[in-house]
């Protein structure tokens, strides 16, 4: 039986950071936001789903789907959005189920980085989960600069989430990233010796 391990955090929180570590460690790790772009994609599976749920004008001229038109038509009722994060749930969910498989078919440790990992219950999956966290104030700084966001966008975006703070009683491993890039890694460095060691 594999070891997998979840990874998660909230928005700017480092994941991505961390994750790329990880795979540089020479583990496999599955990136939920990667996987869902796929699927977006023109002919992908969640592309298909939203154009029979939704119709042709959630497209762009090139086919692609149209992020803005589709992100109106969803927010513009109740009902498109429940019916949107039921469909969207029901085929990532399957699609991520489906590479966790082959991935444990062959791999004896794996990670798999899940933005909304405790939002959307996955933590039955996991042997571990790993919280990459940050304290608020940091959170929303990185998120600026990185997204160029004013204080207000950025602290909706915070809103819209779980506080990292509540995460950390699901977590059994917190990477604390308040400090550098390399404090974090030394910290990840150890975490990754404890797994090797079994
Ligand atoms: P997530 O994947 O959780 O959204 P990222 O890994 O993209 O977060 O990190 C958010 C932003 O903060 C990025 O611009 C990244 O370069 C920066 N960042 C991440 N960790 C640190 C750190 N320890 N010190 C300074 N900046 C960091």
């Amino acid at each position: 039986m594999s070891k997998i391990i979840g990874i998660t955090g909230g928005i700017a929180s480092g994941k991505s950071t961390v994750a790329e570590q990880i795979r540089q460690a020479g583990y496999q790790v599955i990136d939920a936001d990667q996987v869902v772009h796929e699927l977006q994609k023109k002919g992908g599976s969640l592309y298909q789903a939203l154009i029979l749920a939704f119709g042709t004008e959630i497209l762009a001229a090139d086919g692609e789907l149209d992020r803005p038109k589709l992100a109106q038509l969803i927010f513009s009722s109740k009902e498109n959005q429940e019916k949107s994060a039921k469909l969207q749930d029901r085929i990532i969910r399957e699609e991520l189920a489906g590479r966790r498989d082959a991935l444990a078919a062959k791999e004896p440790i794996f990670f798999m980085d899940i933005p909304l990992l405790l939002e959307l219950d996955y933590q039955d999956w996991f042997d571990e989960i790993w919280l990459v966290y940050v304290d608020e104030d940091k959170q929303l700084e990185r998120l600026m600069k990185r997204n160029h966001y004013s204080l207000d966008e950025a602290a909706k975006r915070l809103a819209a989430q779980m506080p990292l703070q509540n995460k950390k009683k699901f977590a059994q491993v917190i990477i604390d990233n308040n400090g550098s890039p390399k404090e974090t890694l030394q910290q990840l460095g150890l975490q990754l010796k404890h797994l090797a060691d079994g």
